[in-house]
């Protein structure tokens, strides 16, 4: 099967400035963390691949460990690249990251220059890219210099191997530190990638506000809550879902009576407002102009698609937002 983008693919996605850079990025995009790797099935996340890009993502985000195994996400990816997205490279943004363990010994993780940069290599290699568009830190790393690792990815970008650079998981004030050697650098940070939803607020303490002061995107991961954030969960445990699979990052032991309690009464909110739970909590990220995206997973099409249509409500009255805060501090 040749595949053909949909030719109004650009027509209801709106794309979102990232920081004060020149970038704009589709207000849904969409991760390979889970549903990509070695282990999942090929024909179903082509599937969710054709299904993003027809409905106007462009922005695909990757890292050197997803899986399982360690790389094959990015391997997967490179094929369906080569094979479907091949004269579309230039409508893409496509990221990839380098952080946590990878290869064995002391040169496989963290943030050392010796590392970044050999990951990233590799990278490009199972994808099958000359660049990415972005290439994030992944998390901070205690031990190296910050100099040292925000230089490797001033190098990064000097070598034309990645046009962007991002940060990702670091705490408002090491990422301010971050931005600030980056800019003085001359590779300004285009992007922060922190965990955010509506059961993760962190970056409401201090990051958001230094992101904005220093024009920097935000892109928030795991907005559903690894899906705690729908209606899965409401009567059980589905043998396919993330909580019960496990190669799954979702523990069960996150699903308490009090969590359980508040997804029944975020539902019932959401059902009111005439969304599903998953399309009211990526809204309610969205209503905020800081967030530039929201980066989501799916491992069915059809989740994609139910996730999307949370763009056609991102409003929210003073009563709902009241109603949420009460609900989420029970
Ligand atoms: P989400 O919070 O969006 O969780 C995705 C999961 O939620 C899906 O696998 C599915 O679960 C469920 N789901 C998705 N849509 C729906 C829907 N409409 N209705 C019901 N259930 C739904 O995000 P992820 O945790 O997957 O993270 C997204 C991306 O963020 C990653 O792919 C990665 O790119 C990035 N990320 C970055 C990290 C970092 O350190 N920088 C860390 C983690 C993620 P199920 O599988 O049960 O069907």
């Amino acid at each position: 099967m040749t595949y053909v983008p949909a030719e109004n693919r650009y027509e209801n996605m709106p794309y979102r400035r990232c920081g004060r850079s020149g970038i704009k990025l589709p207000a849904i995009s969409l991760g390979l963390w889970h549903n990509f790797g070695g282990v999942d099935v090929f024909e179903n996340y082509r599937k969710i691949l054709h299904l993003a890009f027809n409905s106007g993502i462009t922005h695909f985000d990757l890292a050197n460990n997803y899986g399982p195994p360690y790389g094959s996400a990015e391997e997967n990816f490179g094929h369906i690249l080569q094979k479907d997205f091949k004269n579309y490279r230039d409508e893409l943004i496509i990221s990839s990251k380098a952080g946590y363990d990878m290869w064995p010994g002391p040169y496989g993780n963290w943030g050392s220059k010796k590392y970044l940069v050999a990951s990233l290599d590799q990278s490009l290699t199972r994808m099958g890219l000359d660049y990415v568009d972005i290439f994030y830190h992944h998390r901070p790393d205690p031990e190296t210099p910050l100099e040292e690792t925000m230089s490797a990815l001033d190098l990064i970008v000097r070598q034309g191997k990645a046009l962007y650079v991002g940060i990702s998981n670091y705490q408002a004030e090491e990422a301010e530190k971050a931005i600030a050697i980056l800019k003085q650098l001359g590779t300004p940070c285009l992007i922060h990638q922190p965990k955010y939803s509506m059961f993760e607020r962190w970056v409401e303490g201090g990051l958001l506000d230094v992101l904005e002061k220093d024009g920097v995107g935000c892109i928030p991961f795991s907005p559903l809550a690894q899906g705690m954030l729908s209606n899965k969960y409401l009567h059980g445990i589905p043998e396919d879902s993330r909580a019960a699979k496990t190669t799954g990052a979702l523990q069960q032991n996150q699903l308490t009576t009090e969590r359980l309690n508040q997804i029944q009464q975020l539902n019932d909110l959401a059902q009111q407002r005439g969304q599903t739970l998953a399309q009211m909590a990526l809204a309610w990220l969205l209503k905020d102009p800081r967030v530039t995206s929201v980066l989501v997973g799916a491992s069915k099409p059809e989740q994609l698609a139910d996730s999307l249509k949370c763009l056609e409500n991102i409003q929210f009255s003073n009563e709902e937002l009241s109603r949420i805060e009460n609900i989420l501090s029970n």
